[in-house]
């Protein structure tokens, strides 16, 4: 048994669903677990019907006459009959979200956000899996609620692994009997109360990665817009190259460091488990693409990682003595109580410096320390992070940018950088 995963772009229209049935084809010998994002930028459009819901700053009807506009193209393009159960199905979830969006918020924004956002999965699974059994696949529509069981922390819930392992193989277990295809949602659980959750943007990986695991699988495949794993983003460099194989650990640290290529959250599981992952192109599925194992050689490929939107902040004591271990504790404590993430650190003799991603909470967090510090910052950074580096490599990623900060270990050297528009 394999399992794959579909993201939004794999089925963002007509013609790309259509695909998605070609691929599964090719694969007749395999049982396949198959987990589907949302279509196209649809998380997007419903983050907007969820802000216009909760914050009533727009018409949460308008931005959600959008998302239905968009299916309803695509269901047209897909079902020519217009008696099709699909119909029903889609009415169906377009209404109870209609309906929910007429009442007032119940709970705090992350709550509400995934209750709406979820949607998106909901909608794109229930197309697909009717468009598959259409063309005569085998296929079973599973909620994803009923497996993928979490705590309440919205947006970013946790995993029960007991639970969910003891809920997948129960149920996708006994399907994989009688169906070639289990089709699931990324992205969305439940918690024990039956309230949906959802793991984190673009966290269908994540629950592709989950099901392996639960299930054993023989593999995972990742199906993207792109041949596979490169060395850089293309939308910054020209000259992408791919990875042919990468291991678990190169491949953690280059989405550590902001690859957007895989979720974080997917390799642990997988490696746990030693299962290979596999990204491959939809568009050219015949093509090798990147397998991500144990056994796989460390990459000779110097990677360039771009992460955007960083802020940089420096600490100074307010009366000039030391940043010791007891400011520094008291500092990352205050990081840790804002739940932000720091991908950069560096100390001098009166000042502590630390790269952040731009958040809402920043106005919060620099309130608290300068409570007891000395605190500026400087926004709208880039960070940069080259792995296996060569110096030719720098000027490549560099050229006339002015570097604020920059730290090199062996194999990696990063930069705080001040786009050239700036
Ligand atoms: N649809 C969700 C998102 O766009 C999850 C995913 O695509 O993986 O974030
Ligand atoms: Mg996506």
């Amino acid at each position: 048994m394999k399992v794959f995963k579909f993201g939004g772009a794999s089925v963002k229209d007509a013609a790309a669903v259509k695909n998605v049935a070609d691929i599964i084809k090719r694969y007749p010998a395999n049982k396949l677990v198959v987990v589907i994002s949302a279509m196209g930028k649809t998380t997007n459009a419903l983050e907007e019907v969820a802000k216009a819901f909760f914050y009533k700053n727009a018409d949460a009807k308008e931005k959600l006459q959008v998302v239905i506009d968009y299916h309803n193209g695509i269901l047209n393009g897909l079902f020519s009959d217009k008696n099709h159960p699909v119909f029903t199905d889609v009415n169906g979830l377009i209404s109870a979200l209609d309906w929910a969006i007429e009442d007032e918020p119940i709970k705090d924004f992350d709550f509400e956000y995934d209750q709406i956002v979820s949607v998106g999965e909901l909608l794109s699974t229930k197309i697909v899996s009717h468009y598959l059994t259409s063309v005569g696949i085998a296929c079973k529509w599973v909620d994803a609620r009923d497996i993928i069981q979490t705590d309440n922390t919205y947006r970013d819930a946790r995993v029960d692994w007991p639970l969910t392992e003891a809920a997948t193989n129960e149920m996708v277990g006994a399907l994989l009997n009688t169906h070639s295809v289990v089709l699931t949602q990324g992205f969305i659980g439940c918690t024990s109360e039956n309230y949906t959750t959802t793991l984190g943007r673009e966290g269908s990986d994540y629950t592709a990665a989950i099901l392996a695991y639960c299930l054993n699988a023989e593999s995972v495949t990742i199906w993207k817009d792109v041949p596979g794993v490169l060395n850089a983003d293309p939308k910054f460099f020209a000259d992408a190259q791919k990875f042919e194989k990468l291991s678990y650990y190169d491949s953690i640290e280059l989405t550590y460091y902001g690859a957007t290529v895989i979720h974080p959250k997917t390799i642990k599981p997988l490696e746990n488990k030693k299962i290979p992952l596999y990204v491959k192109s939809f568009i050219a599925p015949e093509k090798e693409g990147t397998a991500i194992s144990s056994d796989a050689m460390q990459p000779q490929l110097p990677s360039y990682i771009f992460k955007v939107n960083q802020v940089l902040i420096s600490i100074l004591p307010k009366d000039f003595s030391f940043i010791a271990e007891e400011s520094l504790s008291e500092i990352f404590r205050i990081f840790s109580i804002f739940n932000i993430k720091i991908n950069l650190m560096q100390n001098s003799a009166i000042s502590f410096s630390v790269c952040i991603d731009d958040t809402t909470r920043l106005e919060d967090l620099m309130d608290e320390l300068q409570k007891s510090y000395k605190v500026l910052h400087n926004k709208g950074l880039q960070l940069i992070t080259v792995r296996n580096y060569t110096k030719e490599g720098f000027d490549k990623v560099l050229n006339s940018k002015k570097t604020l900060l920059e730290q090199r270990t062996r194999n990696t050297a990063q930069f705080v950088v001040q786009p050239e528009n700036a």
